[in-house]
Order: C-alpha cells, then sequence, then structure tokens
C-alpha cells in the first residue's frame, strides 16, 4: 500500500492455487509467484506464502507479481494433514476466531473447550459465538448463556441468528478493522450463513479467479480472504474448515501448562499421570493442591489430543483393538 524506491508494493494473500498466490494491493489485484531463490531456500511449508500474509510485490509488465518477501508474521495457523507429521500452513495474521456452534443439537460446552485449546494455542483471540438463536426460547438461551459465561469465563460471546438482524449487527461491530478473523465450527452450524451476512452482496463469496497460465491453459480458484464493509477482513478456506480436533495437542499442554509443570516431578518420564508411582500430578490431587475435577479434564482433553496425533494407521489399529476387546467382553457377560 506504500512503495518504496524500488518499487516494491506491499499486499495482502486472499488465495492461493498450485504455487501462485492472488494478492490484493490497493484496488488492484494480481497472480504472483515466489522467485527460485524462495524457493531453493525454503525449508518448510511456513517459508512459503499463506493466506492473510502481507508481502512484498514488484509488478511485472506481464501484469504478474513477484513476491519478493513476507512480512513478518503476527501468528501462523497450521494443521496436521492427515497421515503425515509435517504441519500444514493454513492462514497466517488471525487475529480472532468465531468458534460457532448451533443452540440446537451442535451445542456443546466441551467441543468449545477443544476449538479453544486450539485457537488460543495459535495465539488467536476466541469469541464464542452461538447462531440459531431462533430456535430455542430467551429462557432456553439464558440458561445455556450462563452456562458457558461461567465455565468459560472472560471470553466473549455473541448469540446470532442469521435470521434475525439485531445479532448480525452485534457481531459486525465485534470486528476490528484491519484485523482478520475467521469462522470455526462443525459442519452445519451457520458459517457460510454468518459470513454472506457480514458480506456485503458486491462482494460476491463465490465469485471464481481465473487466470491464463503461459500454455494458455486456465485455472480458477476461489477467493479465501475476504474484505468486509468495515475494513475487517475474514478468512474461509477449506483448511480452515477441518480445523478443530486435530491440533489440539499443543494447546492441551497450553491450557495445562500449570498441570504439566506438576508432571516434571514424576518418576517416570513416559508417565501417564493415571497409576505411576511418583508421579507427581497425581501426589498433587491428593494434597488437594490440584482439584479432581481439573485433573480430570486434562486426562480426557489429552487422551483425545493423543488419539488425534496418532496416524490414520495408528488410530485403526487401536480402533481394531479395541473392537477385539469389546467382542472379547461381550463373550465374557454371556458366559
Ligand atoms: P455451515 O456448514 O456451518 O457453513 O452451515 P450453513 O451456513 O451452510 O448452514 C447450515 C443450515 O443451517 C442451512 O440450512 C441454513 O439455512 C441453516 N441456518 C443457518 N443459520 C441459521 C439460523 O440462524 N437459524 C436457523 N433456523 N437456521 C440457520
Ligand atoms: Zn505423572
Amino acid at each position: 500500500m506504500e512503495s518504496n524506491k524500488f518499487n516494491s508494493l506491499i499486499a495482502r494473500v486472499v488465495a492461493q492455487h498450485r504455487g501462485l498466490y492472488r494478492v490484493l494491493c490497493k484496488d488492484n489485484e494480481f497472480w504472483a509467484k515466489v522467485p527460485g531463490k524462495t524457493i531453493y531456500q525454503a525449508t518448510s511449508q511456513i517459508d512459503y506464502p499463506v493466506v492473510g500474509d502481507l508481502v512484498s510485490i514488484v509488478t511485472q509488465v506481464s501484469g504478474h507479481a513477484i513476491i519478493e518477501s513476507i512480512l513478518p508474521r503476527i501468528n501462523i495457523l497450521q494443521r496436521k494433514s492427515a497421515g503425515k507429521h509435517d504441519l500444514q500452513p493454513i492462514a497466517a495474521n488471525l487475529y480472532a476466531a468465531f468458534i460457532v456452534q448451533s443452540v440446537d443439537r451442535d451445542f456443546n460446552p466441551n467441543r468449545f473447550e477443544r476449538y479453544l485449546t486450539v485457537v488460543e494455542a495459535a495465539k488467536i483471540k476466541p469469541i464464542l459465538v452461538l447462531n440459531k438463536c431462533d430456535l430455542i426460547t430467551p429462557e432456553e438461551l439464558n440458561g445455556k448463556m450462563s452456562l458457558l459465561a461461567d465455565r468459560f469465563k472472560d471470553i466473549p460471546i455473541l448469540t446470532t441468528s442469521t435470521l434475525r438482524v439485531d445479532g448480525i449487527n452485534s457481531l459486525k461491530k465485534a470486528i476490528i478493522p484491519q484485523h482478520i478473523y475467521c469462522v470455526l465450527g462443525s459442519s452445519g452450524v451457520g458459517k457460510s450463513s454468518l459470513i454472506n451476512r457480514l458480506l456485503s452482496k458486491e462482494s460476491l463469496k463465490t465469485q471464481e479467479i481465473s487466470n491464463q497460465t503461459k500454455k494458455g491453459k486456465h485455472t480458477t480458484t476461489h477467493r479465501e480472504l475476504f474484505i468486509l464493509d468495515g475494513g475487517g477482513m475474514i478468512i474461509d478456506n477449506p483448511g480452515m474448515r477441518e480445523i478443530g480436533l486435530a491440533d489440539a495437542k499443543e494447546g492441551v499442554s497450553n491450557v495445562f501448562a500449570e498441570i504439566e509443570e506438576l508432571g516434571k516431578d514424576c518418576r517416570f518420564i513416559d508417565c501417564t499421570h493415571q497409576h505411576e508411582p511418583g508421579c507427581g500430578i497425581l501426589a498433587a490431587v491428593e494434597s488437594g493442591k490440584l482439584s479432581t475435577e481439573k485433573y480430570q479434564s486434562y486426562i480426557k482433553l489429552k487422551k483425545e489430543a493423543d488419539y488425534n496425533d496418532m496416524t490414520s494407521l495408528e488410530k485403526r489399529w487401536k480402533d481394531k483393538s479395541f473392537g477385539k476387546m469389546v467382542k472379547t467382553a461381550k463373550k465374557q457377560i454371556r458366559k
């Protein structure tokens, strides 16, 4: 948005597609790529631009642009790709995440907590959103709100209905200009409906961006970063939609840092903190230094995170042996 003496411009990455990046600079958009030097020097995926990045570009006579560098990131949201050990970047420079649940069937504070661990681990501000409020009575809604307020102190909670205007207005007001937001939550809770309500008609969320390659072939992709009327930004991409449970491990450690600290006193380095002698965490529960409630939710979350951390092969094996165990147990009951 400013240029220096080398004619570099600062632009925002709004989409990426097969090694090409769609970048927005003031009101102009370009297809851009990284130079060979970047590819040569890259040691991991995070050395490449990702949606939400601010990049320094140089435009070329062809109308395309070269990405010279990625400006320092505030944060980067990554997820584990199925069966792989490396992390895949989803988006950069996110300020806050709207964690959405619908108040009817989807309502589940434990699931909120899992999203919270992921979001907080990535240093993204969480905002809880209860959608489809039109489906329950105000009394029911109040009950759910106070339940959440008790459990998730200091975390803002918004109530919305994509059918009603008032909730949408408070959602709009929560969005700070120049800040990037994402919308997380299970499928069917109303994420797309909410995003569409935030966008003006002209934004055309599903508009395709097409590119003609040198060989004359056309490629198309969808925009993943949207600029809202007030100047705030929303990122919605397929990777984002899959964010959730698979990435909770680091988050678990963050939220329960104080508990893990107690684990440093454990006699065994691979202590599971459940039955081992000389366990520092169990000792703290015993002495009342750590509440049983907190301990139990730590173990529960840790188990889920460990499970999600396994490769799909390990999972299948575990499910199989678990299935066998259930079968054997059933047989024994019948005897
Ligand atoms: P997504 O999968 O999270 O993107 O959810 P969608 O936005 O596609 O919405 C799923 C379904 O819920 C659609 O049939 C919507 O019309 C419906 N829906 C979305 N928001 C609301 C709401 O506030 N109230 C009601 N009653 N239905 C809604
Ligand atoms: Zn232990």
